[in-house]
């Protein structure tokens, strides 16, 4: 390498969702040195079914990250069977929400493990280990939180309206239950506040389902702030809509524009950078005008080369915007 070239950043940290941070953090996964990308991953989406803990963001930055995600679904494991399921069928249980065999085993490890009073960061870090993940995978908390839609046929859990109404509903307010006394983790903390840190990524994930959860967490948003690293979102947008889930029908639900300006001001002060689709390159001049300085690229993340070119190009523009001690509020 040419010695005047800058030095690549190594040390990130990326808050995620499920499916589109999951990809986002795969790509930097790739593009980093093995250690050197944390991962913070929203577990308002968390729940008890059947007896067992599950955490559905968790579990699909788990499986993405260590190669075993179902490319059709989006959710859950590839080559995954279904006896569990059937079996629950034909006994008139509970299928709604669609747990595979080899899905199941971690639901029951993990809530086998809960119940001896391991937290979900301590058991989480030793599932990626054991799935072979080099980044550090930090649920945002071990405390409850759990995020609540208030919708036209009343406030329901997550889980109820996200899988068992398939989104159907029409949404007028999200609350974070719990998240005002749920603390951010040690980890999380340390994650936040390293020296090292050279760049906070928000991943392509929903910005009011999936980030919002975790920027609730009491001090979250002043690490951030605090941070000299600069902090970047990717646009969930992709030519003016979102590329899967209910990002775009929620923000016309909440009375938002779906466009990538919105999901820069709803972060607002936070961002230092924000990069957005080609697709999109029209609204450049909108987020320009808001003086966030952007990236323009192609953010849609088919396959793995996708996945880790973006990384590259969003660690590229991360170098540009440089590193800065305590932000101004
Ligand atoms: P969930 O928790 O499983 O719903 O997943 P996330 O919140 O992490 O991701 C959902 C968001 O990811 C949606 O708004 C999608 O538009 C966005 N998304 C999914 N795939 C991509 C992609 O390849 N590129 C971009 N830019 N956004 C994506």
């Amino acid at each position: 390498m040419n010695d005047r070239q800058p030095r690549p950043i190594q040390r990130v940290v990326a808050l995620s969702g499920g499916v589109g941070g999951a990809k986002m953090a795969l790509g930097l996964q790739h593009v980093l040195p093995p250690g050197e990308l944390t991962v913070i991953v929203n577990t308002g989406d968390d729940f008890e079914h059947l007896g067992l803990a599950i955490s559905p963001d968790l579990d699909t930055a788990l499986y993405t990250l260590a190669g075993l995600a179902n490319p059709e679904t989006g959710w859950g494991r590839r080559a995954e069977t279904w006896t569990f399921m059937q079996a629950m069928q034909d006994l008139g249980g509970e299928t709604w929400f669609r747990l595979g065999d080899g899905d199941l085993a971690l639901h029951v490890e993990r809530t086998r493990r809960l119940k001896m009073a391991a937290s979900l960061t301590e058991i989480t870090a030793d599932l990626a280990q054991r799935l072979g993940i080099p980044a550090q995978l930090l649920p945002m908390t071990d405390a409850p939180v759990r995020t609540r839609v208030t919708t036209d046929i009343g406030e329901l859990d997550f889980q109820d309206y996200f899988v068992r109404r398939q989104c159907q509903p029409r949404v007028a307010a999200l609350r974070f239950a719990g998240a005002d006394a749920a603390a951010p983790t040690p980890q999380v903390c340390a994650a936040l506040t390293d020296p090292a840190l050279e760049a906070i990524i928000l991943c392509p994930s929903n910005p009011y389902l999936s980030i919002d959860p975790i920027l609730a967490l009491p001090g979250v948003r002043e690490l951030l702030r605090a941070s000299g690293a600069p902090v970047i979102a990717i646009s969930p947008l992709v030519g003016g809509a979102a590329v899967k889930g209910p990002t775009a029908k929620i923000m016309t639900e909440l009375g938002i524009s779906v466009s990538p300006r919105a999901v820069a001001q709803h972060y607002g002060e936070l961002l230092d950078g924000f990069v957005l689709d080609a697709r999109d390159a029209a609204s450049e001049n909108q987020l320009t005008a808001l003086g966030l300085p952007t990236l323009v690229t192609d953010t849609l993340m088919k396959t793995l080369d996708d996945r880790i070119r973006l990384a590259r190009a969003v660690l590229d523009y991360a170098r540009t915007l440089g590193n800065h001690q305590e932000k101004q509020p």
